[in-house]
């Protein structure tokens, strides 16, 4: 099975190299159809409604708080999970996704930077998340927030063949790593990038009040790509 699509992905992108060289630089650097056929890349998605979109990557730190926060404010939210951190306490993302308003994502499964693999790496990593999460959440992903952002179109062809519609990068991280970041001032169809981290719900609360200052509200991503003509 994975032998077809690593040779689609190949064909894909030698194609693409032919007729798009140079393209992956320009889609890297906002919402772009640059690069024909294969899944844009989305920093930010342009939309004319006072909306924001929240997404949290990685999954290791399952913290009862945030949980309750996106529970009882019901907020939507893309959960960009490795499935190793979704093993164990599944129920922690089965409830946010049954009882909230959460959409669990592909984040690879061993977060490589997937510029540096081969096809048949690439592959392993995109399409064997994808089924891994189907296989405890029942839902196949379609956003791929590549790992450290790292794209290119080899990655962008791998993820097309695995039934990626979009890799989804972000305007702006609100993680607190090892100082809280600067609040900015938020746009609409900004992407808020944070982390199942100990802080995550500070974080998340930062980024809320940011958006109500900015008269925004949480919505969820893929209704709002599709509306973009993104995906
Ligand atoms: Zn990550």
């Amino acid at each position: 099975m994975w032998r077809s699509r690593v040779l689609l992905a190949a064909f894909v992108s030698l194609s693409l190299g032919l007729g798009a060289a140079g393209a992956a630089g320009a889609a890297q650097a906002g919402a772009t159809q640059v690069g024909v056929g294969l899944p844009p890349v989305v920093s930010h998605v342009p939309t004319r409604e006072k909306v924001f979109f929240i997404t949290v990557d990685d999954g290791w730190n399952h913290d009862p708080q945030a949980a309750r926060i996106l529970l009882e404010q019901r907020v939507p939210v893309s959960l960009f999970l490795l499935p190793g951190a979704a093993s164990y306490d599944t129920g922690y993302f089965t409830r946010l996704i049954g009882e909230g308003r959460a959409t669990v994502e592909n984040h690879t499964v061993n977060h490589p930077d997937l510029t540096t693999l081969d096809a048949a790496g690439k592959d392993a990593e995109v399409c064997g998340a994808g089924e891994q999460l189907d296989a405890v959440f029942g839902r196949t992903p379609k956003l791929l927030r590549p790992p450290y952002g790292a794209v290119n179109d080899e990655v962008r062809a791998a993820a097309k063949a695995c039934g990626v519609k979009a890799l989804v990068t972000w305007t702006y991280d609100f993680t607190t790593w090892s100082q809280t970041p600067p609040t900015p001032r938020l746009q609409a169809g900004d992407i808020v990038l944070l982390h199942f981290t100990p802080t995550l719900a500070a974080d998340l609360q930062r980024a809320l009040d940011a958006a109500r200052a900015a008269g925004l509200k949480p919505a969820a991503l893929m209704p709002h790509l599709k509306a973009a003509g993104l995906v």
